[in-house]
């Protein structure tokens, strides 16, 4: 293993600072048995640790990142920004270019609200749906992460459709007992679900590709049924494109299915790095929302000057030839995964749907939350702890996708691949 003496003593500090010593749990790397690595600088593809290690990077700040850290285009614009103040409480035409350029991409989204992050994209999300309705309950699929609000942390329990119960403490049952959770890609259990509560759900929230589990795609038709089935039941179809969005495809998960939900929640990839999350829809939906409407959200720092142009910037870099080539790289690392499994015989599924992808350790398909649970976590641990000491940074979590941007190299690639074989070289069966 490399030095990491400068993160060990700054996990030390850190502990008695924050809980965990971080400020979001996955960063606390419990689940791969090693202390934090603290950053300390990233361009482009690398980042670069408080010992001086360097990494290539396919964590990318969780998703947000598709041009690779610190893009001039956006850094230069930020830094104009900045100087001209970062905060007025008062609209800036900035938030009419990034709403005009969501709207011009995202097939569902007529109108748009921008907000400070994924979690409450979809907290608004639920509240706009449940309003227009009238209708309180939601029907959510396990494995699926939208965020940490009440009405969406809540674990499936056994059953086919079940009535949540809160995944943590804190989160009341009463509301718990609101939220139903079916299974990932069944859409019979949808159908029971509606059977059951059919005139009581308001809506239908889904990760059209889910990257909270690891990846899993939607099987064909899924989405498709989703939105046949809300419609029949005068329920709203939500697509959470927080990860998802600008990150599938140049139009989101919605263009590369050809789905269109009735709301959309985004993040990540619309912030450029900097916090936003947005929400939108039809119009006759969104103008249910104040000041338009009777539904109430609102923010100190929605749409702030800052956010919006980091978003606005990475945006406009991105076209389709972006995406595409990102794609070349995943098809290139996916080859090379295949190759290192058949010949070190280690037992490997790949999910993929644009540049999400996500690998787990078994020869069984993973196509949801259950299915998920075969991947042999050891190997994860070995294969990830070998990893970093090759200069690779991946989540460290068997749970989450690997992201690549636009400044991720042939070379990138190659580098991978090699630290790969010598990770499925050492694991120890
Ligand atoms: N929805 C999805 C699909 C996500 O992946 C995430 C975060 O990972 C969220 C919502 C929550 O976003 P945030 O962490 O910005 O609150």
């Amino acid at each position: 293993m490399g030095n990491f003496d400068n993160s060990v003593n700054a996990y030390k500090e850190a502990v008695d600072l924050m809980p965990g010593g971080v400020n979001s749990p996955v960063r606390a790397f419990k689940s791969v048995g090693m202390s934090p690595i603290f950053m300390e600088q990233g361009k482009g593809s690398k980042i670069t640790d408080i010992d001086q290690n360097e990494y290539i990077d396919y964590v990318l700040s969780w998703g947000p990142l598709i041009l690779g850290h610190a893009d001039e285009r956006v850094v230069s614009k930020l830094k104009e920004t900045t100087e001209k103040g970062t905060s007025f409480g008062a609209p800036t035409i900035i938030e009419n270019k990034l709403a005009q350029l969501v709207i011009d991409r995202v097939p569902s989204i007529e109108m748009v609200r921008m907000v400070n992050s994924g979690t409450e994209a979809t907290m608004s999300a639920l509240r706009i749906a449940r309003g227009y309705t009238g209708r309180d309950k939601i029907l959510k699929f396990e494995g699926n992460y939208h965020g940490h609000g009440d009405s969406l942390l809540i674990k499936a329990g056994s059953g086919v459709a079940t009535l949540g119960l809160p995944d943590s403490p804190g989160v009341p049952e009463s509301i718990a007992q609101n939220t139903i959770t079916v299974p990932y890609n069944d859409v019979e259990s949808v159908r029971y679900a509606f059977e059951t509560y059919g005139d009581e759900i308001a809506a239908v929230i889904v990760e059209p590709v889910s990257g909270n589990m690891g990846v899993v795609p939607p099987q064909e038709n899924f989405l498709q049924d989703l939105r046949r089935v809300t419609e029949e039941n005068g329920s709203l179809l939500i697509f959470d494109e927080v990860m998802t969005g600008f990150r599938v495809g140049y139009n989101c998960a919605q263009g590369y299915f050809g789905v269109t939900p009735d709301l959309t929640c985004l993040g990540k990839v619309i912030g450029g790095g900097l916090p936003v999350g947005a929400y939108g829809g039809k119009r006759e939906i969104m103008e249910s929302v104040a000041p338009a409407g009777s539904i109430y959200q609102a923010g100190t720092l929605s749409g702030n000057p800052l956010a919006m142009t980091a978003g606005y910037e990475t945006l406009s870099a991105l076209d389709q030839s972006s995406y595409d080539e990102i794609n070349k790289k995943v098809d290139k690392l996916i080859e090379g995964y295949k190759q290192a499994a058949i010949d070190y015989k280690i037992p490997l599924q790949i999910n993929r749907a644009g540049s999400m992808v996500g690998f787990f350790f078994t020869y069984e398909p993973v196509f949801n939350f259950e299915t998920a649970q075969n991947s042999n976590l050891d190997y994860f641990a070995q294969y990830y702890r070998s990893m970093i000491d090759e200069g690779i940074f991946l989540p460290p979590s068997q749970f989450e996708g690997l992201f690549l941007s636009t400044a991720h190299t042939d070379d990138d690639i190659n580098k991978t691949l090699k630290a790969v074989r010598n990770a499925f070289s050492k694991i120890e069966k």
